[in-house]
């Protein structure tokens, strides 16, 4: 079986490891009921994986298929050793899913489809695949595009799905590593501590850390932000953190309703980080 067919359970081994691991060790307290949590999680993940599996996919692979066809794409065009095709097809794919990543923040129909994997009042392995089906439609677009300029091989294609698949898991899981070891991990994965940075209600902690496998286009593009601590985040989006606004057909019908001010709480007041710790630099992962 080529690598593509073991995603699949490698990634579900890695969502029930996960799962079990952060009820045992809790990175950050949590106060949302499990079970309904969960449950939303799945429903919206599901229509995801549909979404992907219909239309996403196909088109991503007929493109693959179409530029090794005309040998279309950045890759084809310089004759270099397959190893070093594999390491910058990997590096290239991850770059422009930073990029995704940023334009699903800065342009606002985007957003409104990004917000709802943003709104989960909790971040724990279940949001990891939590993204609105309307957003994994327009990513339809942005993959063609991606895979017909870069060119990579089929490959390299699969082992970067399959990696980006499995650290979109971790980075999103309420697992608690020791801190000296996910500095380490930190050194070139985007890690949990990281990524719960960027679920944070404080605007500009929403807009850093975009990253989604390595965590050196943070700090190449200056979007890093690291030196907060994870007991005072609070997860989820000020403007849409109660408890309704979390409701499945409620999340499911956000990009289509008038938005609200994301970054203000319903009473009015704006999470804002009163002191950042001045003993650590922005680049030094708090616990
Ligand atoms: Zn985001």
């Amino acid at each position: 079986m080529p690598l593509a067919g073991y995603t699949p359970f490698i990634v579900a081994a890695l969502f029930a490891a996960l799962f079990g691991v952060e009820r045992l060790c809790p990175l950050r307290r949590t106060w949302a009921m499990l079970a309904g949590r969960v449950l939303i999680n799945l429903a919206v993940s599901g229509l995801a994986f549909l979404t992907a599996l219909v239309a996403v996919k196909p088109s991503a692979l007929r493109t693959l298929e179409w530029t090794s066809q005309q040998s279309f794409g950045l890759l084809h065009w310089f004759a270099i050793p397959s190893w070093a095709q594999l390491i910058l097809g990997f590096l290239l794919l991850d770059l422009s899913f930073y990029y995704w990543h940023v334009v699903n923040h800065k342009v606002p129909l985007l957003w409104r489809f990004h917000n709802v994997h943003h709104i989960d009042p909790e971040l724990d392995v279940s949001t990891g695949f939590r993204f609105h089906f309307g957003e994994v439609l327009f990513s339809t677009v942005f993959r063609v595009v991606q895979v017909s300029l870069i060119g990579m091989s089929l490959t390299t294609f699969a082992a970067y799905e399959l990696v980006f698949q499995a650290n979109t898991l971790f980075q999103h899981s309420n697992v608690r590593l020791p801190i000296r070891l996910e500095r380490l991990l930190n050194a070139i994965l985007v890690t949990p501590r990281m990524h719960g940075i960027h679920h944070s209600q404080v605007r500009r902690e929403t807009n850093s850390n975009f990253g989604v496998v390595f965590c050196w286009w943070d700090k190449l593009h200056r979007t890093i932000g690291l030196n907060i601590p994870q007991s005072s985040i609070a997860i989820g989006i000020a403007g849409y953190s109660l408890p309704r606004d979390n409701g499945l057909w409620h999340a499911l019908t956000l990009p289509f309703r008038k938005q609200r001010d994301y970054w203000s709480r319903p009473d009015g007041t704006v999470p804002e980080r009163e002191a950042t710790p001045l003993n650590q630099a922005r680049t030094c992962l708090a616990e």
